[in-house]
């Protein structure tokens, strides 16, 4: 496990350089959501975070989810985000556990959630996730799949479309990921300006340890670190 003292260093250091990115691009350090990606860190680990004043958690398996949920403090204050690929049948078990879901890629996805949605009454948040760089090995849909996918969520009553996500390519200096990260935030300016019903796009999601800082400058607004904080793992397939 992690000394409690290098967690607290970590955080604060992160803290710091999101807060000073932000200030570079002329932005407010509390305009920017720090989402802690807990994936493969034990419970202890992650309530530890917590009392250091981590509320957002990250995870990119269903399985994490539904085994930490329970060991982690609850309180309100303490939301999940799921991250990585949601399998349609897997959405049942966090519907009732997730704060949001940033990894929305089909039509099929976004019907499923909506119908477990409006079975416990809830409106859930999403975002949709956009390959951006079109890498075949990754998940999210094509730029120019977007508008037809946002046409069709549109209309879907339990569920509320809050922005993008996407994972930019990794690559040995993060100023090589800026250009995705800008493409991301621009068509991000052209869904809104097409007005679709429910669907805001009041959030970005993209930047992680190696490129959050070129993220945030290129408009990210929620940022998704582990490594920084955690320290490095063991990661299952990459998304
Ligand atoms: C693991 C993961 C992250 C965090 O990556 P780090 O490089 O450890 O900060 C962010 N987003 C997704 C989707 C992930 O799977």
């Amino acid at each position: 496990m992690l000394e409690f003292q290098t967690l607290k260093d970590n955080i604060e250091s992160i803290q710091n350089r999101i807060a000073h990115a932000a200030q570079k691009a002329g932005r407010a350090p509390e305009e920017i959501l720090l989402v802690a990606v807990t994936k493969t860190v034990d419970a202890d680990t992650i309530n530890q975070a917590v009392e250091l004043g981590i509320k957002h958690l990250g995870e990119n398996r269903v399985q994490e989810i539904q085994s930490k949920y329970p060991l982690v403090k609850s309180g309100s204050e303490i939301k999940w985000h799921l991250i990585g690929h949601l399998q349609t049948n897997k959405v049942k078990y966090i519907i009732d556990k997730v704060h949001m879901i940033h990894s929305v890629d089909s039509y099929k996805l976004a019907v499923e959630i909506n119908n477990r949605a409006k079975k416990i009454d809830r409106i859930m948040d999403i975002l949709v996730q956009v390959n951006i760089s079109g890498e075949e090995s990754k998940y999210g849909i094509r730029k120019d799949e977007c508008y037809e996918l946002m046409n069709n969520i549109s209309k879907l009553s339990n569920l509320k479309v809050k922005g993008l996500m996407t994972i930019a390519p990794l690559v040995q200096d993060p100023e090589e990921a800026r250009p995705y990260f800008r493409d991301l935030k621009k068509l991000s300016i052209d869904i809104m300006e097409k007005s679709y019903d429910n669907i805001s796009m009041d959030y970005l999601s993209m930047g992680m340890t190696g490129d959050f800082e070129v993220a945030i400058e290129e408009g990210a607004n929620i940022v998704r670190i582990g490594t920084a904080i955690f320290g490095h793992r063991q990661y299952g397939k990459s998304n």
